[in-house]
C-alpha cells in the first residue's frame, strides 16, 4: 500500500483527531456521573491505591522468583484477609453497582474507542486495521463518494413494486417474472454479504447484467453499505472511473503527473467496476481489465461487475480471457423489466 507521506500523515491526524474527541467524551462521563454520584470518585481513588500496592508488591516479589510463583504472591501476603486482586474485584462490582442505580451500563467510565480493532491507533501490531485502510481509500478515492451513495441507496429503500409479477413479463431465459427474479438476485445478495467473511464461501465475486434503469446500480450500492458497515474496506468506481485512475497510474511518469494509487484497486476487500461497456475501450483497458480481475481472483477479493453488455458482448469487447475469468468465478444475475426512472416520472406527471 504505497501512500504519499503526506497522506500517510493525514489519516494520522484523524486518528489524533478522534482520541482526543474521546477522551473529552470520557472526561464529560466522568464528570456527570460524580457529579450525581461522588461515591464512584471515592472508589476510583482506592483503586489507584490498591493498584499502585499491587504493583509495589508485584516489583518486590519479582527478586529471584519465577513467573508462577510471583503471580500468586499478593494472596500469600494477604492469608489472613482477602487478597488485592480481590479487594480490586470487589470495588469494581460496587462501582458497576452505582452505574448501575444511574441507569449507566457497567462499561460507561471505560475509555472510548472509535474502533474496537485497534483502539484508535490504525494499527493491530505491525499490521494496519481495517479502519486504517477505510480512511486511506476515502483519501486516494474521495470521488468516489461512496457515502452519499449509500445514505440514499440501501436495503432498506429497495422496493420490489417496480417489478411486474405479471406472467406476460416472464424472461424466456430464466423463466421468471421481473419480481421473483428480483426476489432470487435479492436473496442471493443477502446470502452473499452473510457469507462475505467466510474461509469456504463459493463465489465470492458478481456479475450484474441487464438493460439499463432496472436497479443494477443500486442493489451494488446497497451491497456496499453493508459491506461498509460491517468494516470493509469498499471502493466503488464506475468503469469511467475505472480506467481512468488505472490509466492516470500507467502514464504519470509520461505526463509528467503525480502517480495515482492504485494498489487498493488490486487489495480493497469490495471492488465495483459499475457501467463495465461504457468507457471508451482499447488494447490498454483490455489488458488492465484482465490483471485486476484475475489478480482479485488470486488474493481472494471479491469484485462486483455491473454492465449493460450481454456476456457475448462482454467477450467481443474484452477478449475471450476476460469473459472465460468472468464465467469461471462469478456468479451471473441477469437483470430485466420495465425501466424505473421511466415508471417513477410517469407516476410523479
Ligand atoms: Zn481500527
Amino acid at each position: 500500500m504505497a501512500l504519499t507521506n503526506k497522506q500517510f500523515d493525514s489519516i494520522m491526524r484523524i486518528y489524533d483527531q478522534l482520541r482526543l474527541e474521546n477522551a473529552a467524551i470520557a472526561r464529560d462521563r466522568y464528570a456527570e456521573v460524580v457529579k450525581d454520584c461522588p461515591q464512584i470518585e471515592a472508589i476510583d481513588k482506592q483503586i489507584v491505591k490498591l493498584s499502585f500496592q499491587e504493583a509495589v508488591q508485584r516489583i518486590g516479589g519479582d527478586t529471584g522468583k519465577s513467573d508462577s510463583e510471583s503471580d500468586s504472591h499478593s494472596s500469600v501476603l494477604h492469608a489472613s484477609g482477602p487478597s488485592l486482586d480481590e479487594q480490586l474485584d470487589e470495588l469494581a462490582e460496587r462501582k458497576a453497582m452505582y452505574l448501575e442505580n444511574l441507569g449507566k451500563p457497567a462499561d460507561y467510565l471505560e475509555p472510548i474507542y472509535s474502533c474496537p480493532f485497534c483502539h484508535d491507533t490504525g494499527y493491530i501490531g505491525q499490521e494496519k486495521c481495517t479502519c486504517f485502510k477505510r480512511y486511506a481509500i476515502d483519501l486516494v478515492y474521495h470521488d468516489s463518494n461512496l457515502k452519499n451513495i449509500t445514505a440514499t441507496e440501501n436495503f432498506d429503500r429497495f422496493s420490489y413494486e417496480w417489478y411486474s409479477n405479471d406472467s406476460k413479463d416472464i424472461d424466456a431465459a430464466t423463466k421468471l417474472t421481473p419480481y421473483m427474479n428480483m426476489k432470487r438476485i435479492v436473496d442471493a445478495c443477502q446470502d452473499f454479504i452473510a457469507d462475505f467473511d467466510a474461509p469456504d464461501r463459493v463465489q465470492p465475486n458478481l456479475l450484474f447484467y441487464g438493460t439499463t434503469g432496472v436497479g443494477k446500480t443500486f442493489l451494488s450500492n446497497c451491497i456496499a453499505r453493508e459491506l461498509l458497515n460491517t468494516s470493509h474496506s469498499v471502493i466503488y468506481l464506475t468503469a469511467v472511473e475505472f480506467f481512468k485512475k488505472l490509466s492516470d497510474n500507467a502514464f504519470a511518469d509520461a505526463r509528467d503527473k503525480e502517480k495515482t494509487d492504485t494498489s487498493f484497486i488490486v487489495d480493497c476487500d469490495f471492488l465495483i467496476i459499475d457501467d463495465l461497456g461504457t468507457e471508451l475501450s482499447n488494447k490498454f483497458t483490455t489488458s488492465r481489465l484482465f490483471y485486476i480481475l484475475n489478480e482479485r481472483i488470486l488474493r481472494n477479493r471479491s469484485t462486483l461487475i455491473s454492465t449493460n453488455l450481454t456476456l457475448n458482448q462482454l467477450r467481443d469487447q474484452y477478449s475471450e480471457r476476460v469473459s472465460s475469468r468472468i464465467i469461471q468465478s462469478y456468479q451471473m444475475f441477469k437483470f430485466y423489466g420495465a425501466d424505473i426512472r421511466i415508471q417513477q416520472k410517469r407516476r410523479n406527471s
